[in-house]
This record gives structure tokens, sequence and C-alpha cells, in this order.
């Protein structure tokens, strides 16, 4: 089959790789739509021997199996389901497994993949092929960060800032209007982004200003300087929720404004599978905001072009079609 390749030093190979076998337990999906992730770029830079790619959306092609023929996304962490965290819930945050499906093992930069069958997840027939894959990273891990710290600081009036109108953050944005937020501001340095957020309902927050105070910030860019800002911002009890990431070393400078205050500062990632129901009834209802995400499709013999693209910032949520 095609697959996609990032040797490292930001190269991209159209490949070809033997078809996958799935492994007792595992099934054959084969992939209709994979969302880019801005995440991959750590992957993009340092190359990988793996096929990268983990918001996937594909069809299970494994006959005789309950799924067969069945509409999947893929739960991204592969998990052993009796752990202290799994019995709880937590599949997202499993103690024996951690194993990341794009990560770990292949992913869905290509035609097909072998998938764990306790990371399918089946869509409903009324959700289309095209917003499928934002039940995952775009919705998923926005809403879950957010029902996390609601109870601290609760909607409607509390006010909120979201550092970065990525797809994540973008995503936050709709997530907080659904859970109930009404003052909700949204700081980027691109233009065509703010104006995205402000399409969805957002305000314009300028990107650095230390003047303005918020309950709950929202991190959802990674970079160091807008943690930094939202731990500066946040009133006390208020909350700083970090979304983002970023491999590179965080320093805090314990100023004034940080040391003399109660705060929470709470990371969050990704959902657990019982989010699902709740996320794909959040898509219902925004269907028409989520799809302006959504910039591109594209095939696996465009993805050297669409990639740095998007890494450049000009594209929010492309779509690979492998079979387009
Ligand atoms: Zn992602
Ligand atoms: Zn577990």
């Amino acid at each position: 089959m095609r697959a996609i390749h990032f040797p490292g030093q930001q190269a991209i190979e159209l490949v070809t790789r033997p078809w996958p076998t799935p492994a007792p337990g595992e099934v054959l999906l084969r992939v209709q739509r994979t969302a880019l992730c801005g995440s991959d770029c750590k992957l993009w830079h340092r190359g990988s021997t793996l096929i990268p790619g983990h918001e996937i959306f594909g069809t299970v092609d494994h006959p005789g199996h309950a799924l067969h023929g069945r509409r999947c996304c893929v739960f991204m962490p592969v998990h052993c389901g009796h752990c202290a965290s799994c019995t709880r819930g937590d599949t997202h945050l499993c103690l024996t497994e951690s194993v990341l499906l794009g990560w770990n093992r292949d992913g869905g930069y290509a035609e097909a993949l072998a998938v764990p069958e306790q990371c399918l997840m089946p869509v409903p027939d009324d959700i289309d092929d095209d917003l499928a894959p934002l039940l995952l990273d775009t919705i998923g891990t926005a809403a879950h960060g957010l029902r996390t710290i609601q109870p601290l600081v609760p909607p409607p009036d509390t006010e909120v800032l979201i550092l970065g109108a990525g797809p994540v953050g973008l995503g936050a944005l709709v997530a907080a209007q659904e859970l109930g937020w009404r003052r909700i501001w949204v700081a980027d340095p691109r233009p065509s982004r703010l104006a995205l957020a402000q399409s969805l309902g957002a305000q314009v927050h300028p990107v650095g200003d230390l003047q303005r105070r918020f309950h709950l910030v929202v991190e959802s860019s990674g970079a160091h300087a807008a943690r930094n800002q939202g731990l500066t911002i946040v009133w006390p009890r208020g909350v700083v929720l970090l979304l983002g990431e970023n491999d590179a070393p965080w320093t805090i400078e314990e100023t004034k404004p940080i040391r003399r205050k109660d705060f929470y500062m709470v990371r969050s990632f990704y959902f657990p599978k019982h989010d699902f129901s709740d996320n794909v009834a959040l898509l219902r209802t925004r269907a028409s905001d989520y799809r302006q995400l959504v910039d591109r499709r594209f095939t696996l013999d465009e993805f050297a072009d669409t990639f740095p693209r998007f890494a450049a910032g000009e594209l929010v949520k492309p779509l690979l079609v492998p079979g387009g």
C-alpha cells in the first residue's frame, strides 16, 4: 500500500509499505480521512520509522468481525482495559500501556492500518466523513479539558481567554460556548485565525497583553510565552488549562503576580473513550461551525505539498483522503 514516511529534517516521502496484517485482537481499517495535526511537526523534524498520523477515521474491513463495514474513529491510546485508570474510565491514562497510534505504532497517513479493536469508536451514520475526524483532537481534547475544570470556574459569567486559535483553540471556543460560557476572548498573531474565531463568536484579545485578567485561560498554542502570560493574568482562584504541547524545557519566572495568588494550573491530555457520545452530540449541535475548520481535502500524492503549508499556519484542519 501507499503511505507517508517522515525520514527527518522536514523531508516527506511517499513510500510503498506491505499491506497491514492485524494481530489477534486487531482489525484492518481502511483509512477514509486522517486529519493533519500540529504535533506531527515533531516527527516531521526528527523523523520516524513508523507511519505517522493519529486523527484517524476509516471503515473496518475485517470479514467476520462484529464491526466489519462500520465507519469508526480511532482512539489514539492503546489501553489495557483493566488497570486502575482504565477501570475508572480513564482509558487515555492507562497505567500499563503507553503506545499511541501514529506515534509508537503505525498510524493513518496511509491507505490502511491495523487497529486494536478496543480503539475503535463507531461513528453514527449522520456524521459525515469530513467531520468525523474532528471528534478526536479538535473536539475531544478541547471538550475534555473544559469539562474537567468547569466546576472550578463555572459558566456562564466567568471570563475565558483562549491563547492560540489553532484547531484545538478553535475547538475549545466552540466547546466552551456549548458548555455555557458566554464571555470568551481569543488571542493569536495570525489575522486570518482571529477572523475565524470572531466569526465563531469570540472577541479579540491582543497577543501578549498583561493588563486584562481572566478567570479561565485555555493555553492551546504550547508556546512558553503564552503559558507564562496565562499564569500572570489569571485571576486568583482561576484556572490555567494547558492543552498545548511543547518538547522544549519550560522555565517559569516566579514573579509577584504568579507567586502571590491561589490559582489552578491544570494539564489535560486527550480524552477518555466514554466522552465520545457527548462529543458526537457537540458536533451535531455545531456542525456548520466545525465545518469551517476543514479547509482542504487532499490525496497522498499531494501530502508533500500540503503538510509544509499546514505547518506554516496557512491551513487550519486539512484532511488526508488516501483513496481520493
Ligand atoms: Zn493531534
Ligand atoms: Zn489500563
